[in-house]
């Protein structure tokens, strides 16, 4: 490793901003060894190690030396195509082995060849304005290379026939379609057979593991083994897929289907008019009910509360709800459409697959109803027009290691956020990472004593307090005068990002953006290109998001970012650990909070010559016992309570260091 990353090395020799990083060289070397030795690799690896590189090239170095496949897990699309585009045509051009590598991302992703022949001659347009667009993906996909629809950089992201003509394995016929060798998934799935490294994403990797086995879901080709980047999401991302959903969509897409099917028998076409009708009316029934069991129509998720679909009568007898005969009766509906096809002499494609997926469908939704497995959390999510209900695995741990851990050889999670309080015992416990699986926390490439300052505010009221939006205020108003704004403020809460704009941007004079009033891509453009801009924003600003230079030069952060307790998942992970003996406050909640926060603090020094100052307004860093693991969590940066003091640092140069700088924390 020293020989391809050290000074006189292959990558010094060609990379342009080369700088020699002893954190990247002990990760390569660890991560090599994990390959060697076939054992699991947990690698925290802060901003500025050079950590795709250092996972990279040992990746690469063991595919090709064993002729096995390596399969990288990225955290987003973007990450992908970073990957993609970037790193590894620079490793290919710089290393002397020759590799290959292909990319893969969800099936949702890509059109599929024959819904858009058969959208040609029935109706998907949901809006008359996108006639246009449709004509464009029509010509686009007879000489697209790969189908995928981040070719079309122009096409809207919230088109809405996209999910009549997209490639979601649901609706795939496998190799009974007739554009089974065309297929841009077959395609897809050919160049990631051939490829040494195979560069997929985390819900495209889980959503391959939870189908793994059948017939249409499965798209990776095998692998020896895989590395996660950004592995603090996995257990989220896994948790979606091991679990059951029905959503209003799928009913509603079923049915669109159903009354498309090439069914010549007069008596069947009739039965099936009869049932679509049913289910259509029972569904409503269903959805309608949903929301008014739990009182609430709004967005958001909410749990499944006992006795939704059944109670216990005054005679002591069991007893369905009007929601829980709602769903009897849809379930009776989709019986009846199953049984009528299933009855079929002749069964095309088409038939089967709407047979597959009405007993899926009612698989699932059976489970979810009966809500007895206590292994499971039930809820449900409204979002847009639809309704998704869910169960999912409270705890992923068992799951991932006999899908995952006892069947791949070699598995590295690595992350900027991964430990705690020094540790990874958060990491092991929520992932069941077997207890031989190495650990290495490799160190930054960046000196943050000399690039960055933590500020405490020494007087906050506790954020419960009637006070407390007030006084973030005044906070907020004062750091933002001395930092000139290039500052994110970001908030645990929408409420709280409401009320911090609403109190603050009237009282400064640096251009204020706030989350929501354009797309998250189309706000960070603006910051970048607005000088002195400030943007306050919540959760989805914390991570990925990377903004160099001057131009964010504060990052404020209103209070600890606990996970939402009234969040149906959350509530039952603490839950199922207190039932364990165990303490989901210092278990869960602190180790997943210091992660969060220590992804805030990375949006802030994003290269060697950054500066900058994070300001963490809650006072329970200081004032509570758990303050400390937060605060031993952190980089080593400086720690002031003195205003003045984050003044001066804005006034130095870079690089000096104020002999006055080392303020002591209070006791
Ligand atoms: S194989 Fe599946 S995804 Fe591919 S064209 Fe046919 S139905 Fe569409």
């Amino acid at each position: 490793m020293e020989e391809i990353f050290g000074r006189g090395g292959l990558i010094a020799h060609a990379h342009p901003d080369y700088e020699y990083r002893p954190g990247q060289i002990q990760m390569a070397e660890a991560v090599l060894r994990a390959f060697e030795e076939r054992r699991h690799l947990v690698v925290e690896a802060g901003t500025g190690t050079g950590k795709t590189l250092a996972y990279l090239v040992p990746a690469i170095a063991a595919a090709t030396a064993r002729g096995t496949r390596v399969v990288i897990s990225t955290g987003t699309k973007n990450l992908q195509e970073q990957l993609m585009e970037k790193d590894i045509p620079f490793l290919q051009r710089v290393l002397p082995k020759k590799f290959t590598a292909a990319y893969m991302k969800g099936r949702n992703n890509y059109a599929c060849l024959n819904r858009i022949k058969k959208a040609e001659t029935m109706p998907v347009l949901d809006n008359f304005d996108d006639v246009d667009y449709f004509d464009e993906v029509r010509h686009w996909a007879r000489d697209s290379p790969t189908g995928d629809r981040a070719e079309l950089t122009d096409l809207p992201e919230n088109l809405s026939f996209w999910r009549h003509i997209d490639a979601r394995s649901e609706i795939c016929f496998g190799q009974k379609c007739p554009d089974y060798d065309p297929c841009f998934i077959t395609r897809m799935r050919q160049r990631a057979t051939d490829a040494d490294i195979v560069i997929v994403n985390h819900h495209l990797f889980f959503a391959d593991l939870a189908l793994r086995g059948g017939e249409y879901g499965q798209v990776i080709p095998d692998y020896s083994a895989v590395i996660f980047d950004e592995a603090h999401q996995i257990e989220d991302v896994a948790a979606e897929y091991f679990g059951s959903q029905v959503s209003s969509y799928m009913i509603d897409d079923l049915l669109r289907d159903s009354q498309n099917l090439p069914i010549t028998d007069v008596s069947a076409n009739r039965e099936l008019t009869k049932s679509a009708a049913r289910i259509v009316r029972f569904g409503e029934q269903f959805w309608a009910g949903l929301a008014t069991h739990d009182g609430r129509g709004e967005e958001g998720r909410y749990p499944i509360l006992p006795g939704t679909f059944a109670h216990k009568a005054k005679t002591g007898e069991i007893e369905a709800t009007a929601v829980g005969q709602s769903y009897l009766s849809l379930d009776g509906a989709l019986h009846r459409m199953e049984t009528t096809l299933d009855a079929l002499k002749e069964q095309p494609p088409e038939v089967e697959n709407i047979v597959r997926r009405i007993r899926e469908v009612r698989f699932h939704l059976e489970f979810i109803v009966a809500g007895d497995d206590r292994r499971y959390v039930y809820w449900l999510e409204r979002r847009g027009r639809g309704t998704f209900l869910r169960a999912s695995p409270i705890d992923v741990s068992t799951l991932l290691q006999d899908k995952l851990f006892e069947r791949v050889e070699t598995v590295v999670l690595t992350s900027a956020t991964l430990a705690s309080a020094g540790n990874f015992n958060f990491v092991r416990e929520r992932l069941g990472l077997p207890d031989k699986t190495d650990e290495l926390v490799a160190p930054s490439g960046y000196d943050y004593e000399r690039q960055a300052v933590l500020y405490l505010p020494p007087r906050m009221p506790e954020p419960r307090s009637s006070q407390w939006a007030d006084e973030a205020a005044v906070e907020v108003t004062e750091l933002l005068r001395v930092s000139r704004g290039r500052a994110f403020v970001l908030s645990t809460s929408l409420s709280g990002m409401r009320a911090l704009y609403e109190r603050v941007a009237p009282k400064i004079d640096y251009p204020c953006f706030v989350q929501g009033s354009a797309s998250k891509a189309g706000l960070l453009e603006k910051f970048r290109a607005t000088p002195n801009a400030v943007l306050f924003a919540t959760a989805s600003f914390w991570q990925g998001v990377d903004v160099r230079g001057e131009q964010l030069s504060c990052v404020i952060i209103d209070k600890l970012p606990f996970a939402v307790p009234s969040d149906p998942i959350i509530a039952a992970r603490q839950r199922f650990i207190e039932e364990q003996g165990g303490s989901s406050f210092y278990e869960f909640s602190v180790p997943q909070a210091i992660i969060s926060l220590k992804q805030g603090l990375g949006r802030l020094i994003r290269s060697a010559t950054d500066r900058g100052v994070l300001a963490v307004l809650d006072p329970r860093l200081r004032t509570q016992s758990y303050g400390k693991l937060f605060l031993k969590s952190l980089p080593p940066c400086r720690v002031t309570s003195d205003l003045a003091e984050v003044a001066r640092f804005f006034h130095q140069k870079s690089g000096a260091v104020s002999p006055k700088s080392k303020v002591k924390l209070p006791a």
